[in-house]
């Protein structure tokens, strides 16, 4: 919807990761490891992704980081690559509520569309049949994805103190996603958005 809205280009750091195990290259191989475990991708390995990603990009287009950065380190490496954010989304949901999300998620292969079971069911048994589960969204690994979020987000949250926009995602996505975008217009604070 962000990407939409304001024309972005969307980088899922996920997604891109779940691409190059896919292709079989040398990153897909290594982040698999970590990926199948449910921790944490290291962060050389990340930052490069990005950089490179973001150097593709024309430099007056804007841009949504999505899932990075995600440590410490990472925040300081695009710092010190000169990448600056306008605005940082903190979307708060309690751990309960990621567990539900996670283990009901299903992606559609065919459009990239991400469905939940219950709460966005797929439209039509012909979408349904070809779902699919990620093997990283079980009960067991999304544990030990929300416990690496602890441990980090206090350190990511620090780095963009002056630009964060914390929303309370536990709602519906209209009403999260109309919260991000007034938040949005405010720090940018001269109208543009
Ligand atoms: P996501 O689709 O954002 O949930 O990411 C899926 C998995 O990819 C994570 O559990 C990590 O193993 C890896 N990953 C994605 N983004 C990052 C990141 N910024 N730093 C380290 N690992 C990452």
């Amino acid at each position: 919807m962000l990407r939409e809205k304001y024309d972005l280009y969307h980088l899922s750091t996920g997604d891109a990761l779940r691409a190059a195990v896919k292709e079989g290259s040398e990153l897909g191989k290594t982040a698999k490891t970590f990926m199948d475990a449910g921790e944490l991708v290291p962060d050389d390995l990340i930052i490069a992704l990005v950089k490179d990603a973001l150097a593709k990009q024309p430099a007056n287009r804007g841009w949504l980081l999505d899932g990075f950065p995600r440590t410490k380190a990472q925040a300081e490496a695009l710092a010190a690559a000169g990448i600056e954010a306008t605005a940082f989304v903190l979307l708060d949901v309690p751990d309960e509520a990621l567990v539900g999300r996670v283990t009901g998620r299903r992606l559609d292969p065919e459009t990239g569309t991400i469905y939940h079971l219950t709460y966005s069911p797929p439209p039509s048994e012909e979408v349904a049949a070809r779902l699919v589960h990620r093997s990283d969204d079980t009960e067991e690994k999304v544990k030990v994805r929300i416990a690496a979020f602890h441990a980090n987000v206090a350190d990511v949250r620090e780095s963009y103190a002056g630009i964060l926009i914390a929303v309370d995602g536990n709602r519906n996505k209209r009403e999260v996603f109309k919260d991000v975008c007034n938040g949005l217009y405010w720090k940018r604070g001269d109208g543009k958005w």
